[in-house]
């Protein structure tokens, strides 16, 4: 990381880490805490409540992402548990989200998840559904929208897609770019992400299957 910010001329405290930890047992994740990680991004809610009450409150200056989908039967777990939503997706998810977060005091800040790839099977609004969703989340509802985050498309080329997603935050004002793995983490960075997600490149290869994204 310290590489690709100096590669792309960038101050490396612009850019946060976010560990993707889905599939890691507690004990790595002490473990990474204590190696100074702060920022840790799970994908399902009811793997998260397994797992992290406890670590946060041993470790209360963790902050926990959700960068997974969210079912609206979830919004109330995930609000509690939960310090940022990164995968806001639909107008109902986002409308839960408002009304939890009044109804529990909680100020959680919302990534809108794009799904550059137009890729049926991958969550996130469409290229063409964004400007309204967008509209909603900030003006409507009064959501604290920060930014956007990308996955993009396995086989194509993350550059396109990253700045892409570049693109549209500045056009929409949106400061907070989460986008690049362990993959292309370095090319996110050289496109200006603001948050980098690595999994694997951190903890080493996951041993079951990927849950969906
Ligand atoms: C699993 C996952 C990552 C990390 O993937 P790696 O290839 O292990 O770095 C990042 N973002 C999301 C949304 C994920 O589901």
């Amino acid at each position: 990381m310290a590489a690709a910010c100096a590669q792309a001329a960038r101050d490396p405290d612009t850019v946060r880490i976010v560990a993707a930890s889905k599939m890691q047992p507690p004990a790595m994740l002490s473990a990474a805490i204590a190696a100074g990680l702060d920022s840790f991004g799970e994908n399902r809610v009811q793997e998260a409540k397994a797992k992290w009450p406890a670590l946060k409150a041993a470790h209360p200056w963790v902050k926990l992402h959700l960068i997974g989908p969210l079912q609206s039967n979830k919004v109330k777990e995930a609000v509690a548990l939960f310090d940022a939503i990164d995968s806001v997706d639909r107008a109902k998810i986002a409308r839960r989200l408002a009304a939890e977060m009044a109804a529990q005091d909680r100020v959680l800040p919302c990534l809108i998840q794009v799904n550059t790839g137009a890729e049926p099977q991958k969550a996130g609004v469409t290229l063409a559904d964004l400007p309204e969703l967008i509209e909603l989340c900030r003006d409507a509802l009064d959501l604290p929208l920060r930014g956007l985050m990308c996955i993009p498309p396995a086989e194509a080329d993350p550059a396109y897609h990253f700045a892409l997603l570049a693109k549209l935050a500045a056009r929409h004002d949106l400061p907070v770019l989460s986008m690049g793995m362990s993959g292309d983490f370095e090319t996110a960075i050289a496109m200006g992400a603001t948050e980098i997600r690595p999994g694997s490149v951190l903890f080493g290869p996951r041993d079951s299957a990927d849950p969906p994204a």
